[in-house]
């Protein structure tokens, strides 16, 4: 551990700070595999499109996944060491894809990503001015996660008026 690292973290106890970012870390592992699973499983219209969005995003969850683990790592703490704790752990949850058309998946995606960006913006609050390193990692994700919703959004808005505008030419 960083002694002399740790020492300037100010008015927050370290091990708060290592309970959020194992919930975190949670998060991300659950949003890696639900963009890599959704990538493989989604059908429809567009598909290959979304599919290099997602597997472009599984790619940046699991990045953030290992930026926090160095984090906790740095902080003396201990990464969540089984796949189980993630359920326990998570802030976000798993969204099961169940409907694999490809505008039902991006509405999950968009789901996920808008519970990233309430959960970072929450910690970037908490962890401000008392560990600024902390603050910076969870500052770099939480940009991300909103160009994230964006891509999706964008995406989504793209291919459901593409089906509209087929639908007007069908009728
Ligand atoms: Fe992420
Ligand atoms: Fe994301
Ligand atoms: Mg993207």
């Amino acid at each position: 551990m960083a002694v002399r690292g740790n020492s300037i973290i100010k008015g927050i106890e370290v091990s708060e700070v290592i309970t959020l970012l194992n919930k975190a870390y949670a998060d991300e592992w659950l949003a890696y595999y639900q963009y890599f699973i959704e990538a493989k499983v989604i059908k429809g219209i567009m598909k290959d499109a979304a599919i290099a969005e997602l597997d472009q995003h599984a790619t940046d969850e699991l990045r953030h996944a290992n930026l926090i683990a160095e984090r906790i790592l740095q902080l003396g703490g201990t990464p969540l060491l089984n796949p189980k704790e993630w359920f326990t752990h998570t802030n976000c949850g798993y969204e099961e894809p169940k409907n694999f058309d490809v505008v039902a998946i991006l509405e999950d995606s968009i789901k996920g990503e808008q519970c990233a960006i309430t959960t970072y913006a929450n910690i970037a609050d908490i962890v401000k001015d008392k560990d600024i390193v902390t603050y910076d990692i969870v500052s770099q994700i939480l940009a991300d996660e909103v160009e994230h919703e964006e891509d999706l959004q964008a995406l989504h808005d793209d291919i459901s008026d593409f089906i509209s505008s087929i639908k007007q030419n069908i009728s």
